[in-house]
């Protein structure tokens, strides 16, 4: 029976066994709200890095420990992976490994992993740019492609200069405009490393080279990315900023089921475009150069901002440390060919080594 709430859904599906980890995250709770929401989507499996999973009803749970024991017993159909940070990794590649479809939050992941996971097994980015992207493109391959445009809002800090971020607290960057996010992406939308990070997982997910890959801020988020095709033609996904809309998409893709957001009002809407400001909020320029460089330079990059990211919400680093440690770490770091996970769970903790050596020192 379609739920009352979701009028006109019908099944073409068999029932979808969902495997869902970082269950109490902001993104693991919207998913859970889609689950309920449809009858043919069912927790198989749930799991949070150390918070309780009471009151959520799946026959499989775990808190911490290895997440591919879990899902190797879990047998989903989908793998939605909404851990935050690199610990996300092994859930990753587990999916892309199995043939299971991995619907992807935990953009780190793919970031670290780079060339390791391109080109293989099904991912339906959760992550919105790349939900868009995804959806805009319908499988065409890059060579239709002009340039990828991904949007951001610029985060709460967008319009200030360098001298006006000297004294930051965590709890101005942790007050974002547009989403209701968990504290280490909302950091990281307050920095642009998260319009940094979006930009390797864009190269990864759709193959295509960094040049044709722009940035552009929309402050109200209502523009989630947009292609340009070699013909001319230019497509946009446009909507309110509400992360259940990519959720529902990837849980239900290749459907398109209902969720009950309102509709779009165009004449309520102003769309104002402007270029990054890269000089005050470095680390979009130095993800550019990071994905450019290749090898284990994304990991690295990835793994200097967690630290850091950590380090500015205890209160140990200021906000303009943040590039300052990734930077240092980047440069100090070797930049090897990854061959397989033991080489990035290598690169990972070296870097993590540098960039506290890089703090100790701030
Ligand atoms: P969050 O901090 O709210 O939640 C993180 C979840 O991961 C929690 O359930 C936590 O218990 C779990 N977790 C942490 N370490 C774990 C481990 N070792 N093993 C198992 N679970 C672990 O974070 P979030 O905002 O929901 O973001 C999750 C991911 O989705 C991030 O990669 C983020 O970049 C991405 N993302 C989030 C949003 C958003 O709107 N929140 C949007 C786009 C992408
Ligand atoms: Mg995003």
């Amino acid at each position: 029976m379609p739920p009352p709430s979701l009028p006109g859904w019908t099944y073409t599906e068999s029932m979808k066994r969902v495997a869902l980890l970082g269950a109490t995250g902001s993104i693991g709770l919207q998913a859970i709200e889609i689950v309920d929401a449809h009858p043919e989507l069912e927790l198989c499996a749930v799991a949070s890095g150390s918070s309780p999973l009471d009151g959520i009803d799946a026959p499989l749970k775990q808190i911490g420990g290895d997440l591919t024991e879990l899902l190797e017993r879990a047998e989903p159909d989908v793998v939605l992976n909404a851990v935050v940070g690199f610990a996300g990794i092994h859930a990753t590649l587990w999916a892309l490994d199995n043939g299971v479809t991995l619907a992807l939050a935990n953009k780190e992941s793919l970031v670290a992993a780079g060339e390791l996971a391109r080109g293989r097994g099904t991912i339906v980015p959760v992550d919105s740019e790349h939900s868009a992207l995804f959806q805009c493109l319908e499988g065409r391959s890059s060579e239709h492609v002009h340039t990828l445009v991904l949007t951001g809002s610029g985060g709460p800090f967008r319009g200030r200069t360098r001298d006006e971020l000297l004294s930051v607290t965590p709890e101005d960057a942790l007050a974002h405009p547009t989403w209701q996010m968990g504290p280490k992406i909302t950091i990281d939308s307050a920095t642009l490393a998260n319009k940094g990070l979006e930009l390797i997982e864009a190269h990864f997910l759709f193959d295509i080279p960094y040049e044709r890959i722009e940035v552009v801020i929309q402050p109200t988020s209502i523009v989630h990315s947009l292609v340009r095709f070699r013909d001319g033609a230019a497509l946009a996904h446009l909507g309110y900023p509400d992360m259940r809309v990519p959720i529902s998409y990837a849980l239900t893709y290749p459907e398109r089921a209902p969720t009950p957001l309102r509709p779009l009002d165009l004449t309520s809407l102003t769309l104002e475009f402007s270029p990054p400001d890269t000089e005050t909020f470095p680390m979009l320029s130095l993800a550019r150069a990071a994905g450019e460089k290749g090898g284990s330079a994304p990991c690295v990059y990835n793994a200097a901002n967690e630290v850091a990211v950590a380090a500015f919400l205890a209160g140990r680093l200021s906000f303009l440390g943040i590039p300052g440690v990734v930077g240092e770490t980047l440069a100090a770091a070797e930049s090897d060919p990854v061959r397989d996970l033991d080489d990035l769970v290598e690169a990972d903790r070296a870097a993590r080594a540098l960039a506290d050596g890089a703090l100790a020192a701030a």
